[in-house]
């Protein structure tokens, strides 16, 4: 096996791994600097923390509410507990809009705009997801006045990347690069100043199931698809990731 240089795993659902812990141990054992672990709701916000805990320096928590949680009975409960617990997180995330998922739009607005109100007042950058409506998270993002956030496994238009990139917003690339030519594309076109590495662990891409470990897959695929030597790619990407989350004990 071919000893790849360092990356961080900028987004990964650790709570949802069958055996987190062993997936933990498996990276840090085969390279990887650290990962941000990140929350959908309440319970999977509160399993992430605890998991950031019992790995200081190497695991960093993000909390969120991901638009498929989203949920009237606890939505605010849910931002109650985002504001109160952020201080202790690198992000604010996964949160955004998805145009595929059952809530209606105007109400995935309603919270992504407290969402980004929250993570503005406590100077965080947010993690973001968005599907079919890229442009419209662009700019809500924007209008909040935050100077950190990322655009995760972009596959947005590419007109929408130079603006993005313009407002030193960041995207990320995950092991989907393997077989999708829209996010292929999309990573080819996204300056290698603005781009993170990450798996959305415990995603399946074809035949493989990520696990935090499989960054190094990112790794080597956008280093194919941008004709870019790996060791550069890794060197630029982990330095967006420290400038971005803070991470500067790596
Ligand atoms: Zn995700």
């Amino acid at each position: 096996m071919i000893k790849l240089p360092p990356v961080i795993d900028t987004h990964a659902h650790l709570d949802e791994l069958p055996d987190p812990e062993a997936a933990i141990k498996e990276a840090r054992e085969r390279g990887v600097l650290g990962i941000v672990a990140v929350g959908q709701d309440i319970s999977s916000n509160q399993k992430t923390i605890e998991m950031a805990r019992r790995h200081p320096g190497f695991v960093f928590p993000a909390i969120g509410y991901h638009p498929w949680r989203l949920n009237p009975d606890h939505d605010d409960e849910t931002l109650a507990y985002i504001d109160t617990n952020l201080k202790h997180c690198v992000a604010l995330g996964e949160v955004g809009l998805d145009y595929k998922a059952k809530t209606k739009k105007k109400i995935q607005k309603a919270i992504f705009e407290q969402l980004l109100a929250i993570a503005k007042r406590h100077y965080k950058p947010v993690i973001v997801h968005c599907r079919f409506v890229h442009e419209t998270a662009y700019r809500m993002v924007k209008e909040s006045g935050l100077e950190k956030a990322i655009f995760h496994w972009y596959s947005g238009s590419l007109d929408l990347i130079p603006l993005i990139a313009a407002e030193g917003y960041y995207m990320s690339a995950t092991p989907a690069l393997l077989y999708n030519p829209y996010h292929a594309k999309a990573i080819d076109a996204v300056p290698l100043s603005n781009l993170l590495l990450e798996t959305d662990s415990p995603v399946q891409y074809q035949e493989l199931v990520a696990r935090p470990v499989h960054v190094q897959v990112t790794l080597q695929e956008v280093a194919r698809v941008k004709g870019i030597p790996l060791e550069e790619i890794a060197a630029q990407t982990t330095q967006n990731a420290k400038a971005c989350f803070g991470l500067n004990e790596l």
